[in-house]
């Protein structure tokens, strides 16, 4: 793969006991050393129109003043230093790095996935929270859809948290739509299945809530049987992942118990979506605080990439996951 790389993102600083810090871009940095076919893009920070075009100007602009005055806690969670301002613009240009790179043709071997920090998924419209400034896939989809050439663009988020900003900047919009698998009841306790968009967007948001405990076949079951027929029907121009690798079994936040192996599944699985649509696919990183785990996760994308097949789980979905795929099924007129 192509990853979307810069020394600027380790710059913002969370202090100590954080765990979404430096480190975890340079444990996934060590963990692809000896992979085969690796290779590293640096992308500019995007302009602040880029990023105004999703989020509200004036919170942009509170963002540019907070950071300017030496930043500090914007909410217990979420933290930030001067640097945090240029980390933030720039994670957002790895993602539109990714998603144009993407648009140009570079599939296969050469498929971008950017590893920007801070992640972006939780930042709504007009707030920083849960680690996030500016939602990177947002900004890129966005960046995406004002290409002549591209009418609709998916987001499939498999962090194991709800990418309630994602879906805060879409809900109300056609042109995108925005699926996410997550641990039910998890931070920030947000993505009810019940909710599928608003307005132009109804139908657009896909929130697959699953209970704690769930292995790769439950998220494999769930693409199959609800993301596959959704995505199908929207038809695409580019599919963007928000990966996060937090759902793995040794994640130390969450209580999902997806492998390594398995974020191979999905990589495959996602894969196949995005072929069956004939667009493009580009990754941008999200969450993962195992520092082993978050990088065995992004080897094993990378890999998956590089020709690897994961063994074949078994599909057998855990107590609870049918019953939220049959409702899913349900609320999104799948039959
Ligand atoms: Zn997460």
């Amino acid at each position: 793969m192509r990853f979307g790389y810069s020394e600027t993102c380790l710059e913002h600083d969370t202090g100590e006991r954080h765990p979404e810090t430096a480190d975890r871009l340079r444990a996934i940095k060590q963990g692809l050393t000896r992979k085969h076919g690796v290779e590293y893009v640096d992308a500019d920070p995007v302009d602040v129109d880029r990023v105004a075009a999703v989020h509200d100007a004036d919170y942009v602009e509170e963002v540019r003043e907070f950071c300017a005055a030496g930043g500090g806690n914007w909410d217990p969670d979420t933290v930030a230093v001067e640097e945090t301002w240029d980390a933030a613009l720039t994670s957002a240009g790895l993602a539109v790095w990714a998603a144009e790179a993407a648009l140009a043709g570079e599939q296969g071997r050469k498929t971008p996935f950017s590893l920007g920090r801070p992640p972006g998924h939780h930042a709504t419209i007009d707030d920083a929270m849960g680690f996030c400034f500016f939602n990177n896939a947002a900004v890129a989809a966005q960046a995406a859809l004002d290409d002549e050439a591209v009418d609709r663009v998916a987001i499939v988020d498999w962090d194991v948290h709800h990418g309630n900003g994602t879906q805060d900047v879409f809900e109300d919009r056609g042109d995108v739509f925005y699926a996410s698998i997550h641990e039910q009841g998890l931070y920030p306790g947000t993505g009810e299945a019940e909710e599928t968009g608003s307005g132009e967007g109804e139908g657009t948001i896909c929130n697959v809530p699953l209970p704690a405990g769930t292995d790769i076949g439950g998220y494999l079951y769930a693409i199959d049987e609800v993301l596959e027929p959704a995505l199908a029907r929207f038809d695409p121009d580019l599919l963007i992942v928000s990966a996060g690798f937090d759902a793995h079994r040794h994640d130390p936040i969450s209580r999902m118990r997806v492998s390594t192996d398995g974020f191979g599944h999905l990589t495959i699985a996602l894969r196949e979506i995005a072929e069956d649509a004939g667009a493009p696919i580009a990754f941008v990183l999200e969450g993962g605080y195992g520092l082993d785990t978050l990088s065995e996760g992004v080897a094993m994308v990378h890999e998956t990439f590089d020709g690897h097949t994961p063994v074949e789980p078994e599909i057998d979905p855990q107590e609870g996951v049918e019953e939220i795929i049959t409702d899913l099924r349900e609320y999104h007129d799948l039959g």
